[in-house]
C-alpha cells in the first residue's frame, strides 16, 4: 500500500491508500478519486514526506509465454509467410491447451491474479478494447492474439 497526499481543486489536503502507483493514476483518470470534504474530482498528487510503503509491491504475473516453436523438416523448403503461419498456429495451440479459458470472466480474472486474490496462472478468455485497455493502465501484463475462427 501507498500513501498519497493528495490536494483537491479547492484546495483540501487529504490522503490516499493506494496499492501502487499505477493504481492511483488508474483512478484519478476514471474519476474514481474525490475529495471527502467538497467531492471535487480534481484531485491532484502532492509531494510529500509522509509516503508509506507497506512490504514489497504485489509481484507482476507473467504473462503465458509459450515455448518458441522450432522450425521442423516438413516446413523445409516453404515459403516464409507459410512457415510463419504454421509456428503461430502451432504457439497458438500450445498456449489453447495450456491456459484456462475463462471466457468473458477474464477482465476480473486477470485482476484477481494481478492482486494475488486468485492462484497464479495461465488465463485466456475475452476482452473487449476497452478492458484490455484499463488492464494495461492498470500495468496488468495482457496478450492480444487474433485467433482464427477455428479455434474460437
Ligand atoms: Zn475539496
Amino acid at each position: 500500500m501507498i500513501v498519497f497526499d493528495l490536494l483537491c481543486s479547492g484546495g483540501h489536503r487529504f490522503e490516499g491508500w493506494f496499492g501502487s502507483a499505477a493504481d492511483f493514476s488508474s483512478q484519478k483518470e476514471r474519476r474514481l478519486l474525490s475529495c471527502p470534504s467538497c467531492g471535487s474530482a480534481r484531485v491532484e498528487r502532492v509531494p510529500s514526506a509522509s509516503r508509506v510503503n507497506f512490504g514489497a509491491p504485489a509481484p507482476k504475473v507473467p504473462p503465458a509465454k509459450p515455448q518458441q516453436p522450432q522450425p521442423t523438416p516438413e516446413m523445409q523448403g516453404k515459403d516464409p509467410f507459410a512457415i510463419a503461419q504454421m509456428l503461430y498456429s502451432r504457439m497458438l495451440d500450445e498456449m489453447l491447451t495450456k491456459s484456462e479459458d475463462v471466457g468473458k470472466q477474464f477482465p476480473a480474472e486477470a485482476r484477481k491474479i494481478y492482486y494475488q486474490e486468485a492462484p497464479a496462472r495461465p488465463i485466456r478468455g475475452e476482452a473487449t478494447q476497452e478492458q484490455h485497455d484499463e488492464l494495461v493502465e492498470e500495468g496488468i501484463p495482457v496478450l492480444r492474439l487474433p485467433v482464427p475462427p477455428r479455434l474460437n
